[in-house]
């Protein structure tokens, strides 16, 4: 381990004072961990997979960080590949489609917009491993683990945080968020996935720029969005959104709707969103025109009250068309797909069809005939047990759209300067493809 010139030692916790075992790591993680070190890198797992095991929970994957370069990395692991272009990442595949994601040290001149960057050159993307943790969006995000020496090594106070239960941004969180307001999102979504608490200071920069997501890239946005709703702790996260006001620059369409009387509207939501958890606790994958149709119920029956009218045929469709025009320009900015706009509207439309020909739970011949009639009473009987009716049906929807793939999204060109990343015209993309405010 190096500790640069001026650079705080870090703490280690050894092997006797934690529960982590590298036996917990996935094998072929280990084996590229145990190459690397082999060869002479420093190369430690790092991020989620050291947090969630610590906190005994099964990580989603396990990454390594190493200060061996992406040139040298390929070397040693034939079956791999280098993606990203300013920082390059490289994946190496295992069988079954297995991929562990390796990345070399990064400097922090990348992710923060004062400091280290007068220093070091623009294009250096490359750090030690203290720069490595500092650059990471919250303490407990920021932790390495030796399996050498079965040691944690602590920079940011990241395992001080986890004992407490407590989310807290890595550095100053103004620029932090500054820099990346995604961490916004980030920090809510772990403190509501584990339960955590989220730090005063931390949370006050989230009120205080919240604004400043406009600035993100939408596909940045919709699919952290995505991650959250499928982050199978809904009710905490709606809470925080709506505490910290997040929730009305992501929906400004629910702003008229919750702020008046909005109550039952939020309650809804609320219970919505624990049928959403309870589904996919059940490994149960919503498609995303469900997620966000169902996320938009509330919504939708406040805007539209002749929806809990008995329509005809030609009435539901001029109904789904107008939902459909309101969700278009009330989602604009979160860039969903015309087509999934289309359904999200007519799942909505259809909702009252199948709450006044439910016969509990059982349908008349005509409905079940229809072309819609699985999707469609699927999706109602979800919104029935939010209101307290009987349990909803398993979900035997078309698999879900591929996973985006957030991570290689963040290998988008970083930016060179020092201005904030989006106040600059030539680049589309800066640091996490901030864009320019319109
Ligand atoms: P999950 O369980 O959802 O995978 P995770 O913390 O591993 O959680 P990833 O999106 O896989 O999240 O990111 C891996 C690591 O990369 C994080 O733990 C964090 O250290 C770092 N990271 C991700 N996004 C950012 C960001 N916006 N700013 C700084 N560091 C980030
Ligand atoms: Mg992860």
């Amino acid at each position: 381990m190096t500790v640069p010139e001026g650079e705080t030692a870090p703490l280690i916790i050894p092997r006797s004072a934690h529960s982590l075992s590298s036996k917990d790591i996935d094998r072929d993680a280990l084996k590229v961990l145990t190459m690397l070190q082999k060869e002479g890198h420093t190369a430690y797992l790092v991020g989620g997979g050291v947090r969630d095991l610590y906190l005994g929970k099964t990580p989603k994957d396990f990454d390594i960080s190493t200060d061996a370069k992406p040139g040298q990395i390929r070397k040693l692991f034939r079956n791999s590949r280098t993606i990203g272009r300013r920082f390059r990442l490289v994946q190496v595949f295992f069988h079954g489609n297995k991929i562990v994601e390796v990345s070399t040290f990064r400097s922090r001149s990348e992710y923060d917009m004062e400091g280290e960057i007068n220093v070091l050159p623009a294009n250096n993307t490359f750090g030690s491993e203290a720069d490595d943790a500092f650059r990471r969006d919250l303490t407990i995000n920021s932790l390495f683990y030796d399996i050498h020496n079965e040691t944690i090594i602590d920079y940011t106070g990241g395992v001080a945080d986890l004992n407490n239960r407590i989310i807290r941004i890595v550095g100053d969180p103004d620029k932090r968020i500054t820099r990346d307001p995604v961490r916004m999102l980030r920090a809510m979504r772990h403190a509501s996935r584990i339960g955590f608490s989220i730090e005063e200071a931390t949370w006050q920069a989230i009120i205080r720029h919240k604004d400043k997501l406009h600035f993100c890239p939408v596909s940045r946005i919709r699919d952290e969005l995505l991650k959250d709703l499928r982050g199978g702790a809904n009710s905490h996260w709606l809470q925080l959104l709506l505490d910290s006001g997040v929730f009305y620059v992501l929906f400004p369409l629910y702003q008229p709707v919750f702020t008046e009387n909005g109550e039952a509207g939020k309650e809804l939501l609320g219970r919505i969103l624990e049928v959403i958890d309870r589904l996919q606790q059940n490994n149960q994958q919503i498609p995303e025109p469900f997620l966000l149709g169902l996320f938009l119920i509330p919504w939708s029956q406040k805007m539209f009250p002749e929806m809990n009218d008995k329509l005809k045929n030609g009435q539901l469709y001029a109904l789904s068309r107008r939902i459909k025009d309101e969700v278009d320009t009330g989602l604009d900015h979160l860039n969903i797909k015309r087509a999934t706009k289309e359904h999200i509207a007519s799942l909505l439309a259809r909702l009252q069809l199948f709450a006044d020909n439910d016969q509990n739970g059982n349908w008349p011949a005509w409905l079940k005939k229809k072309s819609y009639f699985r999707e469609n009473s699927q999706f109602y009987t979800i919104y029935r047990e939010a209101c307290g009716g009987g349990p909803a049906a398993d979900l035997e929807l078309p698999a879900p759209e591929k996973k985006p793939r957030s991570r290689s999204q963040r290998q988008t060109p970083r930016r060179n300067g020092q201005m904030p990343a989006y106040s600059r015209n030539d680049n589309k993309g800066g640091i996490f493809g901030l864009r320019k405010q319109k």
